[in-house]
């Protein structure tokens, strides 16, 4: 899937030396293309990282290393990790195009559960409702209907968690691919597992492992 890029200058230059920690999703007041006009409207003061359309694109318009205007005001706030500063410097904000109460086109979910799954991998978010949250979290006065009733939560958290990092339990759980190297760090007892036969291996450790061997790190 590919990000298209439709920069607005309504944003703060960095993020005041914090870390991304979530994800804060909205639901837009208009359609394309007027929605995405206003957000790059110098008038709107608001705008969000990116825009998922209804018919499935995904639009850029404050890179993640900035500062977006999307949920800067807050109001009674159920969000547990606000931290009592702003949250726009420390989450990523996701418009979706209206098409009624926070329902999603399939291919505008399909979309956003990309670009989720995306976001999390690059920013190391946890999969759970305190790191995905909707601007009425943030926002319970102004904002009660941000992203809306239908917004697909439990499906999106369902899917992202599906996605979470796979650990290969046993030997034979391991792929062809990386069979090699494990089978040498086995026999070697670099890994050792519980005793019981497991060696309880996350996928990016293999992947890491099977780096450095083709890089010649591990002799
Ligand atoms: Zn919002």
């Amino acid at each position: 899937m590919k990000i298209e890029q439709a920069l607005s200058p309504n944003y703060t230059k960095g993020r005041k030396g914090k870390k991304i920690i979530a994800i804060v999703n909205h639901i837009t007041a208009g359609l394309m293309p007027g929605t995405l006009s206003w957000m790059r409207n110098p008038v709107a003061k608001a705008s969000a990282h990116y825009l998922v359309t209804r018919d499935g694109k995904v639009i850029q318009m404050v890179n993640d290393s900035d500062t977006a205007w999307h949920a800067g005001f807050v109001n009674r706030p159920s969000w547990k990790l606000y931290d009592g500063t702003n949250p726009n410097a420390y989450t990523l904000g996701i418009e979706h195009e209206n098409i009624g109460g926070g329902l999603l086109t399939e291919v505008q979910y399909e979309a956003t559960l990309w670009l989720h799954k995306y976001l999390i991998d690059k920013y190391n978010i946890p999969v759970d409702r305190n790191h995905i949250i909707g601007h009425f979290e943030i926002d319970a006065i102004n904002r009660p209907n941000d992203p809306g009733s239908y917004f697909p939560w439990e499906r999106l958290i369902a899917d992202l968690k599906e996605d979470e990092e796979m650990i290969y339990k046993t030997y034979n759980d391991v792929p062809d691919w990386g069979k090699p190297i494990v089978k040498k760090l086995m026999d070697r007892k670099t890994i050792v597992g519980d005793g019981k036969g497991n060696i309880n291996l996350p996928e990016s450790t293999l992947k890491t492992l099977v780096y450095l061997e083709r890089e010649k790190v591990l002799k």
